[in-house]
């Protein structure tokens, strides 16, 4: 079976489906692998890099007439008008934000798996992208928001006076909250958290980070380890609560995410307003709608003498590291549906269920079509 890997074409994209390490896993299990001439430059792999690992080189036209196709973002409506009919894809695709993808995947008869929909389950670990590449922007808004700052995060004491260490707010404790905790404690800043969900507050304090605790988590509705809905008057306690402690803050990372809604909205602009001038904000959200009011999606800006940085493809910046994570997992996710001889999924497993999109013609996935149909 051919494997195929496209290269990247969204702006500000650096990474690759696949590493020369991830190619020579696939095919010591007997797989065929090409690659688009220079998919690998921005991650720092050279097509001698992949070909020395045993993959071949080709064209877009060529890549696209392989039996599986991957990339790490979605595919447009052009690249599916080239892929071969009834082939399989796997990738990012956010479906349900691209209907016009996906009636030409329908049309192309292509079982299209999609890598933000593998359920999070402990099985599913080695598969899930969202986190790893989750985990990687967390630890990327702290060096982000330690370049952009004029100051030193840890306390440091010498003959011309102590400096006091760095004060980061960090919103949202999930995989990406958990890293930015870790890394500014790594380096010396004093860390404050806060999350809607009370179970974090142990895994917060376990990094070395205070967790500020809102009274009336009754109103915060949990499910299956992830913040389903957060009521009126939890937000309204929380935001008492962060407004005292955002004027003193020198770095507020903000990273909180409720499933299947826009980002909420915890940062105003009058608490920008409340804030030092020349502190900095991250906010990792702006790809759905921002957790700052005042956060511009791809943009660095400075308003009320706050810089506040909105980078929405963080993993883009280690790329590196990123492609490393992200071929392990699509593979993992390939190795589960096939061998070298084919594809032998159970449309009814957890994991094929949870992230083939469209197979045969039909839109198969019910969370998708909930929102599309
Ligand atoms: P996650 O689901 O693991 O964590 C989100 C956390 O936010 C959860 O712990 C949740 O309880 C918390 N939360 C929800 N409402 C909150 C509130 N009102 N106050 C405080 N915390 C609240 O998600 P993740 O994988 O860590 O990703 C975090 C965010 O970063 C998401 O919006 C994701 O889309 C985004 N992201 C951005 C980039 C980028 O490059 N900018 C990269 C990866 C992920």
């Amino acid at each position: 079976m051919k494997i195929g890997v496209l290269k990247e074409t969204k702006l500000l994209e650096t990474r690759v489906a696949l590493t020369p390490d991830t190619v020579k896993q696939l095919l010591k299990k007997g797989f065929e692998v090409a690659i688009e001439t220079e998919a690998g430059l921005q991650s720092s792999f050279s097509d001698q890099d992949y070909v020395a690992a045993g993959a071949s080189i080709g064209s877009k036209t060529e890549i696209s007439q392989s039996d599986v196709v991957l990339k790490v973002n979605s595919f447009t409506e052009e690249e599916v008008g080239q892929l071969k009919e009834g082939i399989v894809t796997i990738s990012f695709l956010y479906a349900y934000t691209i209907p016009a993808v996906v009636d030409a995947l329908k049309a192309k008869k292509i079982a299209a798996f999609s890598m933000d929909a593998v359920p999070r389950i402990s099985r599913a670990q080695k598969m899930d992208a969202l986190s790893s590449q989750a985990n990687l922007a967390g630890y990327k808004t702290v060096i982000l928001g330690a370049n952009a700052l004029g100051k030193i995060f840890p306390l440091m004491m010498t003959a011309a006076g102590t400096i006091t260490p760095t004060k980061v707010l960090i919103f949202g404790a999930g995989v990406a909250g958990l890293q930015a905790i870790a890394t500014a404690k790594r380096l010396g800043a004093v860390v404050e958290v806060t999350d809607v969900r009370p179970e974090t507050k142990e895994q917060v304090e376990s990094l070395g980070g205070r967790f500020l605790m809102v009274e009336g988590v009754e109103g915060v509705k949990i499910e299956g380890g992830y913040a389903k809905e957060v009521s009126a008057e939890f937000l309204q306690k929380q935001k008492e609560l962060v407004e005292s402690k955002i004027k003193d803050a020198d770095l507020v990372i903000t990273t909180a995410l409720v499933i299947g809604k826009k980002a909420p909205v915890l940062v105003s602009e009058d608490m920008v307003k409340s804030m030092k001038k020349g502190s900095v904000i991250v906010d990792m959200a702006t790809e759905s709608g921002g957790n700052c009011s005042i956060s511009e999606k791809d943009k660095t800006v400075v308003k009320h003498g706050v810089t506040i940085i909105g980078d929405s493809n963080l993993p883009a910046l280690l790329p590196i590291n990123a492609s490393q994570l992200y071929g392990t997992n699509i593979i993992t996710l390939l190795m589960h549906l096939a061998d070298k001889d084919g594809f032998k999924w159970d449309m009814e497993e957890e994991i094929t269920k949870g992230s083939l999109i469209t197979h045969n013609g039909e839109l198969v996935h019910e969370f998708t079509k909930s929102i599309l149909n």
